[in-house]
């Protein structure tokens, strides 16, 4: 990885692109095409928007294909490989197993919480009206979501949102660290974004797969920006629990933000 070389930078274009593909994908065809749980636990009666011009190509599954696959998978791959190339040059600090035991492991529990609060702010950010109406609105076109929904967004918001990737470059880091990150930051708005609120293996709840917080954000907007992990928005008061009065609060504080 020292040297731009075609073959690691094919490779790890793929560790993007299979795992997004057979999560999304086969979540997908389980709970939308099978429909292996029926209505069970969705949030929202409808079925994904076809035939709509609010969409690229007219088709939400379509639409979010190409933004998550051509646009979201680009983006985080270019990060990727400037963080691998400038880790093997030796150009910013990284760890070994058996130098820094201790420090792989804590930095490994703390990456979630960064990645979460990176998002909080960044999210915010383009919930600004400018922003928001020409980049963060690709997003948003997707009111009842689906797991190709996940991580859906415009160019310039994918620029932003995997900027979370360049922690290592400052954090002494190993490579797995950024394989890790990765694949949280990549797999985890899938789950979130299911449409249900559980998913079904036989007669039990298997998991719980969508996340009513970030479901409420997608109906109300200017709420829940965080991830329900870490309760960022309980601290800075953009908390939505499905309540009424959470509703008026969210809608006081939409109107005066865009007026
Ligand atoms: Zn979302
Ligand atoms: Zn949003």
């Amino acid at each position: 990885m020292q040297s731009f070389a075609p073959g690691w930078m094919f490779r790890i274009w793929l560790l993007n692109m299979v795992p997004q593909i057979l999560i999304a994908g086969g979540l997908h065809w389980w709970l939308y095409m099978r429909k292996g749980q029926g209505m069970y636990k969705k949030f929202d009666r409808r079925d994904l928007t076809r035939n709509n011009g609010t969409f690229t190509f007219r088709n939400q599954v379509l639409d979010n294909i190409w933004w998550t696959l051509g646009s979201a998978m680009t983006v985080a791959t270019v990060y990727q490989w400037i963080i691998y190339w400038a880790m093997a040059n030796g150009y910013v600090p990284t760890i070994t197993w058996s130098g820094a035991p201790v420090w792989f492991v804590v930095w490994m529990v703390f990456i979630p919480m960064w990645s979460g609060l990176h998002f909080y702010w960044v999210h915010r950010l383009e919930h600004h009206p400018k922003l928001y109406k020409y980049v963060h609105a690709v997003h948003h076109r997707n009111v009842n979501i689906g797991p190709r929904s996940g991580i859906s967004n415009h160019w310039y918001e994918n620029l932003l949102y995997f900027t979370t990737y360049f922690i290592h470059l400052i954090v002494p880091s190993h490579p797995l660290h950024v394989l890790f990150h990765a694949s949280f930051q990549q797999i985890s708005p899938v789950l979130s974004h299911s449409g249900f609120e559980k998913l079904k293996a036989g007669d039990t709840d298997a998991a719980r797969a969508g996340d009513f917080f970030h479901q409420l954000h997608h109906r109300y907007f200017e709420c829940n920006y965080g991830t329900s992990e870490i309760p960022f928005d309980k601290w800075f008061g953009t908390y939505h629990d499905g309540s009424a009065e959470a509703t008026t609060r969210t809608r006081a504080y939409k109107k005066q933000m865009y007026t």
